[in-house]
């Protein structure tokens, strides 16, 4: 029977003990990423795998299905598939809700030019996208127009969260 869990992970121990893993993939994407990576690391058979192992599972595989709620700027038609972030990891990038698109050719050669042809990134818009940047602030930066393009803005509780991946 597939893992289905009713309510959020809170840790129980280590670096972030009383935190749910639904918050942390937001805050700190790659700190959760490798936690998973050494779950997964002990290769356990399924029905052996431990409750945060499953949890993990399913987090990982409900933030990779999550879209955008909003619309391509340039066709309107389409929901917005990627974001554009301009500049480097020593300089900081750029980046905004409106520097998106869908996955149309069309609507692609549009964000470029608006970028001035100049495009450092052109990435999914999804959580596992953050590993792009280096720097916290680039990170924070992408994370807040994510959390924006999928109706999560303002203070998140750990109950929300859990519900938006839920609801996916
Ligand atoms: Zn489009």
């Amino acid at each position: 029977m597939a893992y289905e869990p009713l309510g959020p992970y809170v840790l129980g121990s280590g670096k972030k003990a009383g935190q749910a893993v639904e918050l942390i993939i937001f805050h700190d994407y790659p700190w959760l990423k490798s936690l998973y990576n050494k779950q997964k690391r002990k290769k356990v058979p399924e029905e052996r795998k431990n409750r945060l192992h499953l949890h993990l599972d399913w987090l990982m595989n409900k933030a990779d299905k999550a879209k955008p709620l909003m619309l391509c700027p340039h066709c309107g038609q389409k929901k917005i598939e990627l974001i554009s972030a301009l500049g480097s990891d020593k300089y900081g990038f750029s980046m905004g809700t409106k520097f998106s698109c869908c996955l149309e050719a069309q609507c692609k050669q549009n964000l470029l030019s608006w970028a001035g042809g100049g495009a450092s990134l052109i990435i999914p818009a999804k959580i596992f996208s953050v590993s792009h940047f280096k720097k916290r602030a680039d990170q924070k930066k992408f994370i807040k127009i994510l959390r924006h393009l999928y109706g999560l803005e303002g203070k998140l509780s750990k109950e929300a969260a859990f519900a938006f991946f839920k609801n996916i």
